[in-house]
């Protein structure tokens, strides 16, 4: 065997190597969750195809406000911190679902004491919105299962003329303002393997409209802030 035949056969056995390699460590996670779902399997699958959405998230970098909520960007950090809140998603046809240009309608907590159920809508899956998007009302919901017997994080008025209702959050610690924060490290550092351009985009500009729902100025300028850290 002559040298150059040799280093050949050398290169095509590492490519071989890294192929498998590669495949072991970025083919998609099999997707396995303690959180029951107690749906019709039409739901069921579209649920876990979210969940395996979040699951499958790297990314090399997190924020500091990221950090101090969810731990790292990460799957496996949201796999745990959703399962740590939820116990089960189930069918609830009664969940109001009127407004379809948000799902935070469409889906809703039994009052505190983690894990508990999230109930949802057969409408949680007709709204138009993207999956980044849909996939982080399931913490939004989920922030609000924290305190036993009362409802965490519980939305305050939104400021006149500030016309988003009744659903704002006091601080960079409320429902809509954790999703902010999901939402803004995922639109700058989510790694190619699980976020696309387009999920990006999305996620920056629900980022931005969440975060306007964060009522106390130096809050939404920490989370600002928190996205260039
Ligand atoms: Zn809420």
């Amino acid at each position: 065997m002559n040298r150059t035949f040799k280093i050949k056969k050398l290169n095509a056995s590492l490519l071989r190597a890294l192929k498998v390699a590669s495949f072991i460590l970025f083919a998609p996670v099999a997707f396995a969750t303690q959180i029951n779902l107690n749906l019709s399997s039409e739901l069921k699958e579209k649920v876990e195809n979210d969940l395996s959405f979040l699951e499958n998230i790297v990314s090399a970098h997190t924020s500091p406000l990221h950090e101090s909520i969810f731990g790292k960007v990460d799957g496996l950090s949201y796999k745990k911190w959703l399962e740590d809140r939820v116990s089960v998603i189930s069918l609830d046809l009664n969940v109001p679902c009127e407004n379809k240009s948000t799902t935070t309608e469409c889906i809703s907590d039994e009052t505190g004491g983690a894990p508990k159920p999230l109930k949802i809508s057969h409408s949680f899956y007709e709204t138009n919105i993207p999956q980044v998007a849909r996939a982080s009302v399931l913490f939004h919901q989920a922030r609000h299962l924290e305190t036993n017997g009362t409802e965490s994080y519980p939305h305050v008025a939104c400021p006149i003329p500030f016309a988003l209702g009744q659903q704002c959050d006091q601080n960079a610690q409320g429902a809509y303002a954790i999703q902010s924060i999901f939402l803004m490290n995922l639109s700058k550092n989510c790694a190619d393997q699980s976020c696309n351009s387009k999920t990006r985009a999305d996620a920056s500009i629900y980022a931005d409209q969440f975060r306007m729902r964060v009522i106390n100025p130096s809050d939404r300028k920490a989370m600002k802030d928190d996205s260039t850290l």
